[in-house]
């Protein structure tokens, strides 16, 4: 491996989207943390927490972005998504209001973003099957019709986080090498 390859390095910007209290904030702890935080007010603050990565001998650092709260009040800045190039737009499957507004979060990733973003659409809080309100099979045909990845995530019991991270990595990697 010549010195070149050995010193290069990618940063990636990706934001977690989605309504308040689907469970973005535990994902990305349980992510870059492995920690999950049944209160849901632990992570306010946070902007965002870097996580590294391999990818063809090379090293891959994610910066992903969190929210401190201001999709509450549909306040999230265009100082978020700036620079954006992966996102993950995220609903709780137990909660069918917050995969309806799925496609506002898409208008809104759209209208901020200038390049092509990886997007992943996730259902969280898979672990909650028994009070499961939107199907697998509506999750993946939405992500479908907009061109999206689709996975299903339990932050709670880990399920499929690192899977749905990395996948979006490898996908902002291969569209840019
Ligand atoms: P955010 O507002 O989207 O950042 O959501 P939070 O990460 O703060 O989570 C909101 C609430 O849902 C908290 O009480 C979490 O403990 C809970 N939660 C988050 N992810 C999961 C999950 O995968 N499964 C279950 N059962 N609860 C979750
Ligand atoms: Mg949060």
């Amino acid at each position: 491996m010549s010195d070149d390859e050995r010193c290069e390095e990618y940063l990636f910007k990706i934001v977690i989207i989605g309504d308040s209290a689907v469970g973005k904030s535990n994902l990305l702890t349980r992510y870059a943390r492995n920690e999950f935080n049944p209160n849901s007010k632990a992570t306010i603050g946070v902007e965002f927490q870097t996580q590294s990565m391999l990818i063809d001998n090379k090293e891959v650092k994610a910066q992903i972005w969190d929210t401190a709260g201001q999709e509450r009040f549909r306040a999230v800045t265009s100082a978020y998504y700036r620079g954006a190039v992966g996102a993950l737009v995220v609903y709780d499957i137990t909660r069918t209001s917050t995969f309806e507004n799925v496609g506002r979060w898409l208008d809104e990733l759209n209208t901020h973003s200038d390049t092509t973003v990886a997007k992943m659409l996730i259902g969280n809080k898979c672990d909650l099957e028994s009070i499961r309100a939107v199907s697998v099979e509506e999750g993946k045909s939405l992500a479908e019709s907009q061109g999206l990845f689709f996975m299903e995530t339990s932050a709670l019991d880990s399920t499929n986080v690192s899977t749905a991270f990395e996948m979006v990595i490898r996908d902002i990697y291969s569209n840019i090498s």
